[in-house]
């Protein structure tokens, strides 16, 4: 399939093919003896795919493209501090070959100029000039996902001719910027220099710190996030010489050119993209290098300062634990204070990218409430990256809330916030973190009634004789229904009946609870509703002779009270007063039920 992709760097490829105009590099001689036309195009993604038009398979020596990536293996050699004390971070304005220091710090201006370059090159660790060599060929391969190879004749023609930067090396021994013998650094330099690259490795070792810094292929680490930032940095503004105001306006991208023709560009977080096209303007750069950039950039929409649009609030959903409660089936008295008082219980979904924008907004949104709250629920099951400054800001309010009474808890199942569910006491007063939604707003809905319920709370466990299902019958009539109950008990998980189950008796709980579920498409439990003492669950099957829908679990150590599906179906002979008793109480409860399922399909969330 040509995807769009596809012919956009096709079309780029055909716009700028005939343009000649520019000149090969021929002071390192050897650069002289490429075919002057190739051109070639590849866009690696930072997830690993690779888009390619034209000469991508062609072989040339990195040269300057080496620079950053020396730069990179100094900083994880020697740290920032130290790298520092002897190479700016400044735009030269400058050649790439200037010999020449910044006349106040006395250091070489920048690590993508040769002075700086060769600098870095001298910082590189290792136990021998051959040893150093191969640690900076394994980092490039690294970033390119293959091995790549060191080009002998390239690196002997510029070690004959390259007088020059042993003139700079030289400086740099006299201000003590390179400390021990000149010609090693400048030889290691003259190496890096000559590996061998195709447009389609360089695309890759761009995605590799697009994707910072990790080998989207290969996924070995190549560089850590806070020096690609560092090394990005200065590609940004000094990747392109003395062209580098012009390319960051016309193109946008932090990047890297090289006298061998290629150039490089890197989109952080989306991709990179690789140019070759030996032929070379004023500064150095690739005619077609830069004019191909451009051309992608505005097709593509890929310049880094391109706003597309504000940063929007990463709350996706708002709501009270009135509007939307939890699957736990409630007594009336509970369920109407949850009416009165439940928009005292906030819930907030969030999604997208928790970085300072999308957190900023939610945590001012939310904060604004504080003295209405009593509890809040933050669930970040559809937060995709969460930034320290976020975890910072969701703590903060944390605190800040629980100074005002109100406790906060999240919805957590992946640990992103930093916290797990277990790792965190129950009795904590920051709050709690949850596995599910459902659990959480239960949490938040206790914590309400334990506030503002004045009625009876649900007890936590009754006898027969207060079962709501046995309520109104005579002692003579309680006498025989008791007669026929038999108290069963269930550990904490253990199943009592199966969803496809045939009529199994008639329930009661008496102690505990007991949730129904069933199992979703990926494997997981869905719970329908928790039932506690005084509720009851079997009916179904037992009047409608249909099969049970759902699995009826323990979830804590349960207590019912049996009637088997012979003996309620005998009543009907033997004590029909009795049958017709427990049928207009069960009766009821199913209509009280279904009041409440209705009342909350206008908040229907299966994720619950
Ligand atoms: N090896 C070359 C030099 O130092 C690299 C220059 C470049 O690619 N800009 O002259």
């Amino acid at each position: 399939m040509t995807t769009v992709v596809d012919e956009i760097l096709r079309h780029v490829f055909d716009v700028c093919r005939d343009n000649t105009s520019g000149a090969v590099a021929d002071y390192i001689p050897e650069l002289a003896a490429v075919a002057a036309d190739g051109f070639g195009i590849a866009l690696a993604t930072s997830d690993g795919h690779v888009y390619e038009v034209g000469d991508t398979q062609t072989s040339f020596t990195i040269q300057s493209i080496s620079k950053p990536f020396t730069y990179g293996l100094a900083l994880a050699d020697n740290g920032e501090d130290a790298v520092a004390r002897k190479i700016d971070i400044e735009p030269s304005g400058e050649p790439f070959n200037e010999i020449s220091l910044d006349p106040i710090t006395e250091r070489p201006r920048n690590p993508m100029i040769n002075a700086g370059a060769i600098t870095s090159a001298s910082l590189i660790a290792g136990r021998s000039p051959g040893d150093r060599f191969e640690r900076i060929r394994q980092a490039y391969s690294r970033y390119a996902g293959r091995q790549l190879t060191f080009n002998d004749a390239v690196y002997r023609s510029e070690a004959r001719t390259g007088n020059r930067n042993r003139a700079i090396g030289y400086m740099l021994r006299s201000f003590d910027i390179i400390e021990d013998d000149p010609d090693i650094a400048v030889d290691l330099y003259f190496r890096q220099c000559s590996i061998d690259v195709t447009a389609a490795d360089l695309s890759m070792m761009a995605a590799t710190m697009a994707n910072n810094g990790v080998n989207p292929r290969t996924r070995e680490r190549a560089l850590s996030p806070a020096l690609v930032e560092r090394v990005l940095s200065v590609m940004t503004t000094c990747g392109m010489y003395d062209g580098a105001g012009d390319w960051v306006a016309r193109v946008g991208m932090p990047a890297k050119s090289g006298v061998g023709g290629g150039v490089l560009a890197v989109l952080p977080g989306q991709m990179g993209i690789a140019v070759y096209s030996p032929r070379l303007d004023q500064h150095g750069n690739s005619v077609r290098g830069v004019a191909a950039c451009r051309e992608l950039s505005s097709k593509l929409e890929l310049h880094f300062l391109h706003v597309t649009r504000a940063a929007r609030s990463a709350i996706r959903g708002r709501y009270t634990v009135g509007e939307a409660p939890s699957r736990k089936r409630r007594s009336e008295t509970e369920q109407d204070a949850l009416a009165r008082f439940g928009d005292r219980a906030r819930v907030y979904e969030l999604h997208g990218d928790l970085l300072f924008s999308g957190a900023e907004t939610a945590v001012r949104e939310i904060g604004n409430l504080d003295d209405e709250l009593d509890a809040l629920v933050i669930d970040v099951r559809g937060v995709d990256e969460v930034s320290d400054i976020a975890r910072t800001m969701f703590d903060n309010l944390r605190t800040q809330l629980a100074a005002t009474g109100c406790r906060a808890s999240i919805v957590d199942p992946r640990g992103i916030m930093g916290r797990t569910a277990s790792s965190i006491d129950p009795e904590d007063p920051a709050g709690r973190v949850f596995g599910d939604l459902g659990s959480g707003i239960r949490w938040a809905e206790e914590l309400v009634l334990d506030r503002y319920c004045a009625g009876p709370r649900q007890p936590l466990k009754i006898t027969t004789e207060h079962h709501p299902v046995l309520t109104g019958l005579t002692a003579d009539q309680y006498e025989k229904v008791a007669a026929l109950l038999e108290q069963r008990h269930f550990a904490r998980g253990e199943t009592i009946v199966r969803a496809g189950d045939s009529a199994a008796g008639l329930f009661l709980v008496l102690a505990g609870e007991v949730s129904s579920t069933y199992e979703s498409r990926d494997g997981g439990r869905q719970r329908i509703s928790t039932l506690s003492p005084g509720m009851s669950f079997g009916e179904m099957p037992l009047l409608a002779g249909t099969r049970f829908l759902l699995d009826f679990c323990a979830d804590t150590p349960l207590t019912v009270a049996v009637m088997t599906v012979d003996d309620f179906r005998s009543l009907t002979d033997n004590a029909p007063e009795v049958k017709l008793a427990l049928l207009s109480n069960l009766a009821a409860g199913a209509y009280m039920q279904m009041n409440t399922a209705i009342k909350s399909l206008g908040h229907f969330d299966v994720g619950r």
